[in-house]
């Protein structure tokens, strides 16, 4: 092989920011020896090696010191900025749209995959970092087709309630399709039916405390209340749209583990909406390449399903004549 053939592999480029001049430094120092202890490093070499060489020079790689700050730099979301929702057991890094240059950045926030070497080196952190970065991968394909996949909210002329569900159906099919495809190559960390118990533990904390922590008076009250319990839900529904991948093979979905099924706190939260649900996450296959009107029809009808399942916990979002509208019996007026 000569030089020049050795020249044209292309790679990502990969920055730092909101850290420290002595951590980049160090890091600088990590790159130069290829010290692959660090899990920044380690996680943007397992990234380059799931892109396709033609798709690496449109992807950036992220390290933050302040992901919240990194997102927020990089889209507006009218009024409700970006805040770290995750379940227990999932990474937090992050995927943003393809920005006007026709650039995705990933964003690896450093106290996870930390610029030096802690944390790193057992066999399970290994194995969550090749994980994460082939699950991102498929974040990052999906926005560099430009088409859009799972964005069927900015395809239609909903009204408030419907639009809620829509967009939340597809972030959920996105994510689902994102971690079983990553998940047939590297098996997830796993989602406990501890984790599982404390998700629903704390939505239901979050919601109480948080409905009843509104002001008084405020005008946006109900619109703040009805944000607070969708975007609530939401988080258990991504945890589930994981949990699904975790249990798809083959086109199916196997069996839950027996003592699930009886358990109360799934059985009041999910239980027979687990079929329905996964039924429809099915009918998406898991690839990168994505059928976009069969999808949006997926979308829509998993929308349907969200807003049946979040009325029959007491969370009534719709539309009426007169506009949207939101109640909820978990909180009394
Ligand atoms: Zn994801």
């Amino acid at each position: 092989m000569n030089d020049e053939s050795k020249d044209s592999v292309a790679y990502s480029p990969l920055l730092l920011e909101y850290v420290d001049s002595e951590s980049a430094a160090m890091f600088q120092e990590m790159v130069a020896a290829g010290d692959l202890s660090s899990p920044l490093l380690t996680c943007y070499a397992a990234l380059q090696s799931e892109l396709p060489e033609g798709e690496r020079v449109c992807v950036r790689v992220v390290g933050t010191g302040n992901l919240v700050q990194s997102v927020n730099d990089r889209e507006s979301r009218e009024g409700h900025p970006f805040r770290i929702e995750r379940g227990d057991g999932i990474v937090a890094a992050k995927t943003m749209p393809m920005d006007s240059e026709g650039t995705v950045d990933i964003l690896l926030p450093t106290y996870v995959f930390s610029i030096e070497g802690v944390g790193s080196g057992s066999d399970t952190d290994l194995s969550l970092l090749l994980h994460t970065a082939a699950h991102e991968v498929v974040h990052a394909r999906h926005h560099l087709l430009g088409t859009g996949p799972f964005d069927t909210c900015e395809r239609g002329d909903f009204e408030w309630a419907r639009l809620q569900f829509v967009a939340m159906a597809g972030e959920q099919l996105k994510e689902h399709v994102a971690e079983t495809i990553s998940g047939a190559k590297y098996p997830p960390a796993g989602i406990s039916m501890k984790t599982l118990a404390s998700t629903f533990d704390a939505f239901w904390r979050e919601v109480s405390s948080g409905l009843k922590a509104l002001p008084e008076g405020d005008p946006n009250r109900y619109g703040d209340a009805a944000y607070l319990c969708l975007n609530a839900l939401h988080v258990v529904w991504k945890v589930l749209a994981y949990y699904a991948a975790e249990f798809r093979a083959n086109d199916e979905i196997t069996a839950l583990p027996r003592e699930l099924e009886n358990d109360p706190g799934w059985r009041a939260m999910v239980g027979d909406w687990w079929p329905r649900y996964t039924t429809l996450l099915l009918r998406v296959p898991a690839t990168v390449e994505v059928d976009i009107s069969a999808t949006d029809a997926v979308v829509l009808e998993l929308a349907g399903l969200l807003q049946d399942w979040a009325r029959s916990l007491g969370f009534d979002a719709e539309d009426r004549a007169e506009g949207g509208y939101f109640s909820t019996r978990h909180w009394p007026i």
